[in-house]
């Protein structure tokens, strides 16, 4: 089943560590819900960087390519897991994008979408450029590789301030690693540190926990980490606090891993008290409560809590069913939804069930899984999302479908309550989703509800103008 809401990517370095590679082979497992079309690892010997990438989730890229792990051996590496938001599914996107150029070898791993992307691309191809690749990541390599920007007296951070949109970057050099994040902390991006003292970074800190190590802290908006034989040395390419931080919050909503700590706290604690809050604003009678699973599951625990209805669960969620194919027809796709989904019909028939998922896009797998409920004996089905309506598009490396696909696009509650077959319908408001966060309300970014975008956007340079660029390369290729 493809998801509405695609995953951005996941990151994971180490560097002094004798087994850095068997450990982001392991980091990167624990990323896999983060992108699973590609995987890849660059390790480094403080000499020559070599990369290894392939399509498809980590056991596969690694059980294909069998013996490279033993033969990337070496104490540094960075690894990538992909999800195309810029650029399509194929080999030649997968990263960490290994180059050459004056100052020697850089291999480049990033989560996030750059908005300014097409615009760098056709500057330097009408200067000659040649791109390898379709992502916007290999832009930062031509930049890194410009003669004016090599002979700055920090490069990369000069480099960095080229940027704009979302950022978590790692670049391998044949000496160390620098691990990066955006003005705004769009994506995640943290620090941990082995009981054996290597520093290691990651999207999230499932990766730590995965490896053995521990959370130090956040890398800070605008900060450079450099990881090297000398431990971990930190510099900023902004002034701090110059710019107001614009966290993805869906990060916490859906995204990460309900065990993993980001922009400083527990993903399962948060989508707790949405749980909560949601129950305050929308009760309602029912027998039990029951999770979209699994990143509905946190909610509905909290929603139980709050209204002291019974959680139990009424879909059990097959983890052996992956990605499949984009089914043509409607039934078809609600046919992949119940392969995925199965419904626990003792649980939910002749009852009044509330059904909790995280977030709803376009809305039909949505009412595929409300099909189901009906089809297993619910007697009602009230629909409670933990995220309010999402009616604008992400330009930060979130790929949702354009504005006139979303659900709520152009839909008022009874016509979505209509569409979804349900009871009832009640989403989570904005300011009861901000009054669950830890920090304060303007430290977010929640332009998918809002509309109002922390890095201002112009559409004549936005991804879906990259993407259309790149379609019309690949129409035009030789067949
Ligand atoms: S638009 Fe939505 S998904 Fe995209 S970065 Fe902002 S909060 Fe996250």
């Amino acid at each position: 089943m493809v998801p509405d809401k695609k995953e951005n990517c996941g990151l994971f370095g180490i560097w002094g560590d004798p087994d850095a590679v068997g450990k982001t082979y392991f980091a990167l497992h624990s990323l896999q819900h983060r992108g699973q079309e590609a995987a890849g690892i660059a390790s480094c010997d403080g000499d020559v960087v070599q990369c290894y990438t392939g399509m498809g989730t980590v056991a596969r890229v690694f059980r294909d390519g069998s013996g490279l792990l033993e033969k990337l051996q070496n104490p540094g590496a960075i690894g990538h897991v992909r999800y195309s938001t810029t650029g399509g599914s194929t080999s030649i996107n997968a990263q960490p994008f290994l180059s050459e150029y004056s100052r020697g070898q850089v291999a480049v791993a990033h989560n996030g979408n750059l908005i300014n992307a097409s615009l760098l691309r056709d500057e330097y191809e009408a200067y000659g450029s040649i791109f390898k690749s379709t992502t916007d990541t290999e832009i930062i390599v031509h930049l890194l590789a410009k003669p004016t920007h090599v002979m700055k007296p920090d490069p990369l951070g000069h480099v960095l301030n080229h940027l704009q949109g979302a950022y978590s970057l790692l670049f391998m050099f044949p000496d160390r690693i620098e691990a990066a994040r955006d003005p705004y902390g769009i994506r995640p991006l943290c620090l941990g540190r082995t009981a054996g003292g290597a520093y290691c970074v990651a999207s999230e800190t499932c990766a730590f926990e995965a490896v053995g190590a521990k959370y130090v802290r956040e890398i800070e908006p605008g900060e450079i980490v450099t990881l090297c034989d000398e431990g971990a040395k930190s510099r900023f390419f902004v002034k701090p606090g110059s710019v107001k931080p614009g966290h993805c919050i869906f990060e916490h909503i859906y995204f990460a891993k309900q065990s993993s700590t980001v922009f400083g706290e527990n993903v399962h604690n948060f989508r707790k008290r949405l749980g909560r809050q949601l129950a305050i604003e929308h009760p309602v009678e029912a027998d039990v409560v029951i999770p979209v699973p699994d990143s509905g599951t946190s909610a509905a625990v909290g929603y139980a809590d709050e209204s002291g209805i019974p959680f139990d669960m009424g879909f059990v969620r097959s983890h052996y069913v992956g990605r499949t194919f984009i089914s043509p027809t409607q039934s078809l796709r609600d046919l992949q939804v119940k392969l995925k989904l199965s419904v626990v019909a003792e649980v939910i028939h002749g009852k009044r069930v509330i059904v909790i998922d995280d977030s709803i896009v376009r809305g039909t797998t949505t009412r595929g899984k409300i099909r189901s409920l009906r089809d297993s004996g619910a007697k009602e089905i009230h629909m409670r999302v933990s995220c309010p309506p999402i009616r604008f598009p992400c330009f930060y490396g979130v790929d949702f479908p354009t504005k006139e696909e979303l659900l709520a696009n152009g839909r008022d509650m009874k016509q979505i309550k209509e569409f979804l077959e349900v009871d009832s319908i009640g989403y989570l408001s904005l300011k009861g989703l901000l009054s669950c966060a830890s920090l304060p309300a303007d430290h977010y970014c929640t332009a998918c509800w809002s509309g109002e975008y922390p890095v201002p956007i112009d559409i004549a340079v936005n991804k879906f103008v990259m993407e259309r660029y790149q379609m019309r390369l690949f129409e035009d290729a030789p067949q």
